[in-house]
């Protein structure tokens, strides 16, 4: 954080770190994949809570900036999201629970079909008089959610079915776009392409941030980036787009210590010179991952404090961490440690971690103080 965003932010936090969600950065990094897919639609995922940042905020900013497609996770998430995004269409990825049409119809949300039960649950409902849209998910690969491309085939070949179910979309989800050179990404490509004639004029949706990223063959009628939005690596040959989420943990004491002395849980990490160390009221409870925490033979990940790197030094523990801060002048009771951000990116942390970004934005929990930037 600058100095001019210190002021945004009061310094009078119970909280044991804070969250500073940049809501324009996340708009403008919309419009940049807007940009990147001029002949699509540019939808938007907002599932695990919007990525970490808060559903309701992460919809409002999207929406503000033009985005008019959101994609949930859950039916439940849905509901959040109308009522914040009241003409917005929205897509439930995990697709319609059981009994669940009504509920779904009531607030207008689309459940993307995945399987014959689900497609005949919905085909009962839409029979019966039910009202409501719905999309249509095929497999091409992954082996997740979708229909197989035989059980596909199959529903195409009841066409009275098929047109009474209120098919808005069909869609596939690729598994390696991230990896670029993936021969996957291609042969996913081709046989969404192939199996698209069974659906005769349905919109058709194939990118996820990567597949955005892998250029117009990619793109068809609407696009479904998540990660890029929230400012995280979508895929290994990109660099980000802009940061939206600042993650930091404040200084509970600074304490001194010997060479030859360990730290934290586990003696893991043995100091080899007199060291200042500053813990900070962050854990991973807070998911800050434990497998970003240091040993002697692991170094873990670092923080930036007063304009340097500091290194974690020992375990993460549930509500605490511990960096190595001698090398940091004036760092005091107090002060806040970025934990990822602009400075340290949220993809180097999850580096260390094991882990991608999307599990370090999606762990964040509860407990930071959370300040939404306009
Ligand atoms: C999560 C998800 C997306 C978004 O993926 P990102 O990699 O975050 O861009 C798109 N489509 C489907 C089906 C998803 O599950």
């Amino acid at each position: 954080m600058t100095d001019g965003d210190r002021q945004v932010i009061a310094d009078n936090s119970l909280a044991g770190g804070r969250l500073t969600i940049d809501l324009a950065a996340l708009a403008r990094n919309w419009c940049s994949l807007a940009a990147m897919a001029p002949g699509a639609e540019t939808g938007a995922v907002v599932k695990g809570d919007g990525y970490g940042i808060g559903l309701p905020a992460a919809v409002a900013a999207l929406s503000w900036a033009g985005c008019r497609t959101f994609f949930v996770a859950l039916a439940d998430e849905g509901r959040t999201a109308r009522a914040i995004a009241p003409d917005a269409t929205i897509y439930v990825l995990d697709g319609l629970p059981p009994g669940g049409a009504a509920a779904l119809a009531a607030d207008r949300l689309r459940p993307i079909l995945s399987s014959l039960p689900e497609v005949s649950e919905w085909a009962a409902w839409k029979n019966a008089g039910g009202a409501g849209e719905a999309a249509l998910h095929v497999d091409t690969g992954m082996n997740r959610l979708g229909l197989s491309p035989g059980e596909a085939r199959r529903l195409a070949g009841e066409p009275a079915t098929v047109a009474g179910l209120g098919l808005m979309l069909l869609m596939s989800h690729l598994a390696c776009a991230d990896q670029p050179g993936h021969p996957m990404t291609e042969r996913q490509r081709a046989a969404f392409a192939a199996l698209a004639p069974l659906f005769p004029g349905l919109p058709l949706s194939l990118a996820n941030s990567a597949g955005v990223l892998r250029g117009p063959a990619f793109h068809f009628a609407l696009t479904r980036p998540g990660i890029a939005l929230y400012g995280a690596r979508a895929a290994e040959d990109y660099p980000p787009l802009e940061t939206v989420v600042t993650a930091e943990g404040r200084v509970l004491l600074v304490r001194e210590a010997e060479t030859g002395e360990t730290v934290g849980y586990g003696a893991t990490e043995t100091l080899c010179r007199r060291s200042k160390i500053a813990v900070l009221g962050i854990g991973y409870a807070d998911g800050y991952h434990r497998l970003a925490g240091s040993g002697d033979t692991r170094k873990g990940a670092s923080v930036f404090i007063h304009g340097r790197r500091a290194p974690v030094v020992g375990r993460v523990s549930m509500d605490l961490m511990s960096v190595d801060v001698t090398d940091v002048p004036g760092v005091e009771r107090g002060d806040y440690a970025e934990l990822f951000g602009p400075n340290i990116p949220v993809d180097e942390v999850a580096h260390h971690a094991e882990t991608i970004g999307y599990e370090l934005l999606t762990s964040l929990g509860r407990r930071y103080e959370r300040r939404y930037l306009p």
